[in-house]
């Protein structure tokens, strides 16, 4: 029986996974295959199916394509930093997306320093003489503050206290608006704001997130030196993108339009700010369907209620309510010194050490998983 026992022991630890990372350079960024996303995460083998891949295990799913940006994690579609790669018959993961996407929003609990979510900053979009996207039943700057005064009462229902960046038909410029938001701790910021579409045929709901350094914009194909700048922003890339999780799949849920997927951009207000932020895009002002839902109070009212939802969403996942024994490689997507240093180095980016460090750290907690599983995380101060 001991003997039987034993060999069952053996036979689980032949399962744990004893190697580092791979990392396959491809355009000069390091990438890293499904299988050791997969196994980190202790999902399933990967199913592929041509350029398709799913990642599954009891509760959580990955799945994407090659070729395209986009991945479903837990069937919330993520716009990744780059594309998924096929090469020599495996699929590829950028490293930046593992750390700065898949980590954070498959283990929020582990993120560092987020702190219990008190206050919640709301900003309508525009104001006074810029009245933003216009459609044939409205006007956005109208339409934003009229969800955030909604959002507002149900959030102080619910014992958060909300803060306004306007309460009325007046323009303030967006680094004040960020200035404002920096005032709070213990606090989120929500940007509500309807879209436009050139020619009237877009539809759905995005959110944006700050795009991590190093990253490019949505709107750029290609990498520019302005995408190097540190902003007050990427000290919460991790919150940030879970703060986006949390409110895009409550506004999927109550308002039921076309998913956009959670985005990458530099927009001032989520660029500039010191808590966790995000910018909310709840439909086309100048599409039929999405502008006759925004200038009704039922989808005004879904759109608050989403936010309510999100919010609260974002406080349970960070708040460690669930508990992971593994270190994280969210130590080093939120440590600071894992940012590259270009300055001393022009070589592509995810060519930098600062960069593979990231990964390799990563790819170290993989290896002693078992070993440190009574020790607490590493701090990586
Ligand atoms: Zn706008």
């Amino acid at each position: 029986m001991k003997r039987i026992l034993g060999l069952f022991l053996f036979l689980i630890a032949m399962q744990i996974p004893a190697r580092a990372w791979e990392v396959v350079m491809h355009e000069g960024r390091r990438h890293v295959p499904i299988e050791d996303v997969s196994k980190f995460y202790r999902l399933r083998d990967p199913l592929v199916n041509g350029p398709a891949f799913t990642l599954s295990g009891a509760s959580k799913t990955i799945r994407g394509r090659a070729g395209t940006r986009e991945i479903y994690i837990n069937n919330v579609k993520y716009i990744l930093c780059f594309p998924v790669e096929q090469k020599g018959g495996r699929i590829l993961i950028s490293a930046m997306d593992v750390t700065k996407i898949i980590e954070p929003v498959m283990r929020p609990g582990l993120i560092k320093n987020a702190h219990a979510v008190r206050t919640v900053i709301l900003d309508a979009g525009h104001g006074g003489h810029d009245s933003g996207a216009n459609g044939q039943r409205g006007i956005e700057k109208e339409a934003a503050l009229d969800v955030v005064l909604r959002a507002k009462r149900l959030l102080e229902q619910n014992g958060y206290t909300v803060r306004l960046t306007r309460s009325s038909d007046v323009f303030i410029p967006l680094e004040d608006r960020a200035a404002f938001a920096n005032r709070f701790l213990n606090a989120v910021f929500v940007s509500v704001h309807f879209n436009k579409s050139g020619g009237g045929g877009a539809s759905g709901i995005e959110t944006f997130a700050l795009a991590p350094r190093g990253v490019p914009s949505m709107d750029e194909e290609n990498f520019s030196y302005s995408d190097l700048k540190l902003h007050p922003g990427h000290g919460q890339d991790a919150e940030n993108i879970a703060l986006a999780t949390a409110l895009h799949s409550s506004m999927l849920r109550h308002m039921r339009l076309t998913d956009r997927g959670i985005k990458r951009a530099r927009f001032v207000v989520i660029r500039d700010i010191r808590i966790p932020g995000v910018l909310l895009e709840g439909g086309f002002m100048n599409h039929p369907v999405d502008g006759k839902l925004i200038a009704s109070p039922a989808y005004r009212d879904a759109f608050a209620r989403a936010i309510l939802e999100g919010v609260g969403r974002y406080r349970s996942a960070v708040s460690g309510e669930t508990s992971y024994q593994a270190p994280s490689a969210v130590a080093s997507a939120t440590d600071k010194t894992s940012i590259p240093d270009l300055r001393r180095n022009v070589s592509p980016l995810g060519m930098h050490p600062m960069l593979n460090e990231a990964v390799q750290r990563a790819a170290d907690s993989l290896k002693t998983q078992e070993s440190t599983a009574q020790e607490t995380q590493p701090d990586a101060h």
